[in-house]
């Protein structure tokens, strides 16, 4: 029987189930092994924002982003190969196309029926916004510090990792800036901790400005903030530093009436082909901070400056 022969008399066959499937709150899309579509039900229609008739008969790629079309396609032949009912990929995040051409984060559990003598597959699709949403959301305030909204200190351990990882991988020399502030306890003292939270906000303000789309600005303690430059050599990064601490030092922060200034001291340390991992390069930064503190504060010191590094 020729193709479309058969695909009308599935229409048919399959119409059959429609009062069942129509009753179910998830989309229900059926195609067969050529990926037309068979039969879908009324939330489907309204899912993908076309009538259910003009989705009857059509090509999957009417609801399918195009990007993604032939993994889909790959993935639909899968099952009619090993047709057991399973979520189609685990971890997978897929999406449909809306008629508007917006995309709809989806689950998708897929199982093949035979009706008729013919095996079609039913895929039952689920509108997972909210929960991507909230994922989304969830994933980006575990790593986020709220009074600044720069990454936390579980991030940066987790970039810095990745950049040894590059740095091992390709020599690709990434460097991070660590800095404190001075006396900061005394801001706290003498004017109050509100002054002191708005020294830590206006400063992250500023820092975001001089760092690229690629920098990765983070808070990583009360007063400690730490910026990893991929792909910057050292020198740069002192560079950097120097301009973002002159500018520390040039702010007049303001609570009320009172205006005030604060200093940073500042460190400056790169992967070394000895490091086994990202912690030496953390160490060193540290150390030389401390080297900076010791020496009287307000300025930037290099692991270079360091008499060993270690
Ligand atoms: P040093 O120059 O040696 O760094 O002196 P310091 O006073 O800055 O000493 P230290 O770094 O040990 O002190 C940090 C202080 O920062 C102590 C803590 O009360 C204050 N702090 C930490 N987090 C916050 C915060 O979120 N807001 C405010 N206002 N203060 C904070
Ligand atoms: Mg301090
Ligand atoms: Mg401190």
């Amino acid at each position: 029987m020729p193709a479309e022969k058969k695909l009308d008399q599935l229409i048919t066959t399959s119409s059959r189930l429609l009062p069942f499937i129509d009753a179910l709150p998830d989309a229900v899309v059926i195609v067969d092994s050529n990926h037309k579509i068979a039969l879908v039900n009324s939330p489907a229609g309204e899912m993908f924002g076309h009538p259910v008739d003009i989705l009857k008969g059509s090509d999957l790629s009417i609801i399918i982003p195009k990007l993604h079309l032939d993994a889909h396609r790959q993935r639909v032949s899968g099952y009619f190969q090993n047709p057991t009912p399973r979520p189609m990929g685990a971890n997978k995040k897929f999406c449909g196309v809306h008629a508007d051409g917006t995309e709809i984060p989806v689950d998708i559990m897929i199982n093949t029926i035979v009706l008729d003598g013919v095996q079609v597959a039913m895929a039952l699709v689920r509108d997972v916004s909210y929960q991507r949403e909230l994922e989304e959301r969830l994933i980006r305030e575990s790593v986020t510090d709220e009074m600044t909204g720069f990454f936390n200190r579980k991030h940066f351990n987790n970039q810095l990792k990745a950049q040894h990882s590059g740095f091992i991988r390709s020599g690709l020399h990434s460097s991070v800036i660590l800095f404190d502030f001075d006396h900061f306890k005394s801001i706290n003292d003498q004017y109050g901790h509100a002054a002191g939270d708005i020294v830590l906000i206006d400063t992250a303000k500023m820092i975001k400005e001089e760092l690229r789309p690629l920098d990765v600005a983070c808070r990583i303690g009360g007063e400690e903030f730490a910026v990893i430059l991929p792909g910057t050599p050292i020198l740069n990064a002192t560079r950097l530093a120097e301009r973002i601490r002159q500018k520390i030092e040039a702010m007049e922060f303001q609570l009320e009436d009172t205006a005030f200034h604060t200093t940073v001291t500042m460190s400056v340390a790169s992967f070394l082909s000895s490091d086994q991992s990202y912690d030496s390069l953390v160490r060193r930064a540290d150390k030389a901070l401390y080297s900076g503190k010791a020496a009287g504060r307000n300025r930037v010191a290099s692991q270079d400056s360091l008499a060993q590094p270690s």
